[in-house]
């Protein structure tokens, strides 16, 4: 599998290009559908994936769709990639996870960054869901990459480390 990042829009947000066996799935079509539609040049899409629907985070939702004749998260198009969707609310109440196990990769949209969590003051935010979700976390492994929606890559044990702070 490889991933590529592209950074969209006024809060750089991360919109990730997955491929695998010549197939594609964009995560989060944050902004700029033109510049994502560069990066994809003529390679197949089969699926749009979305963490949460911040505006920052589906800002070329719509063009997408439409371009690639796809709907989003339509997980049964897409069981090439192997992936298990993880309910994350906190940051908002839709928030999810898409964990590849294979690849030991998570992409967790605003639920955590390097260093951070999302904040849980907007609209369908709540503290205490984030915190059951950081917790519901602690079973994975350390060495899990984590690729979110704002920020460099990180690892779940580096973040880990950080989750007493917030219990
Ligand atoms: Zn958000």
């Amino acid at each position: 599998m490889h991933i590529e990042r592209i950074i969209l829009g006024e809060l750089a947000t991360n919109c990730y290009i997955v491929e695998k066996n010549n197939n594609v799935i964009i995560i989060d079509p944050a902004a700029n559908f033109e510049e994502i539609k560069k990066v994809i040049n003529n390679r197949h899409v089969i699926g749009c994936l979305v963490t949460h629907f911040h505006f920052d985070h589906i800002g070329a939702l719509k063009e997408i769709l439409k371009e690639y004749k796809i709907n989003v998260n339509d997980y049964d198009k897409l069981t090439s990639f192997n992936f298990i969707v993880l309910p994350t609310p906190g940051h908002t109440s839709d928030s999810q996870t898409f964990y590849f196990p294979e690849e030991k990769i998570m992409f967790t949209g605003d639920f955590i960054f390097q260093n951070s969590i999302g904040r849980t003051d907007l609209p369908t935010g709540n503290f205490q869901d984030m915190i059951k979700s950081l917790n519901n976390m602690t079973i994975y492994p350390d060495d899990i990459k984590i690729y979110p929606g704002h920020g460099n890559v990180t690892t779940l044990g580096i973040e880990k480390n950080h989750f007493k702070y917030y219990f």
